[in-house]
């Protein structure tokens, strides 16, 4: 499933619109990502039983971030596929890779500048 979700980009008082293009992640792909991660974080907390003092802090921490990263990784639920939206500043298309969260923020390839993407209501 994909949508097309209007978008305006912000530098200043400098604003221009277009569009940004997302897909839904699967269930069973995100599933399997989260499992990734959260097992990865699990099998480090794992390792750390074997450094000395650390990992009195290392162990419970590391077990906490996989259950967190593994939820965060879930909860990724679209990406971003393709931005039609062009800088305020210079015009030049602008670059918007991961997770269709507002605000977003990116730079501008050309000018440098420093680019807010928001939600057009
Ligand atoms: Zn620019």
């Amino acid at each position: 499933m994909q949508r097309e979700i209007e978008v305006i980009a912000k530098i200043d008082n400098k604003t221009s619109t277009g569009k940004l293009i997302a897909e839904e992640i699967p269930e069973s792909v995100r599933k399997k990502s989260a499992l990734k991660i959260g097992g990865l974080l699990f099998l480090l907390a794992l390792a750390a039983v074997f450094i000395p003092i650390l990992h009195f802090v290392l162990v419970p921490g590391l077990m906490i971030s996989s259950f967190v990263g593994a939820y965060m990784q879930y909860k990724k639920a679209e990406k971003i596929l393709q931005a039609e939206i062009a800088c305020p500043n210079c015009s030049s298309p602008l670059e918007v890779t991961g997770t269709p969260k507002f605000p977003l923020h990116t730079d501008c390839r050309n000018c440098m500048s420093q680019v807010t993407i928001l939600e057009k209501k």
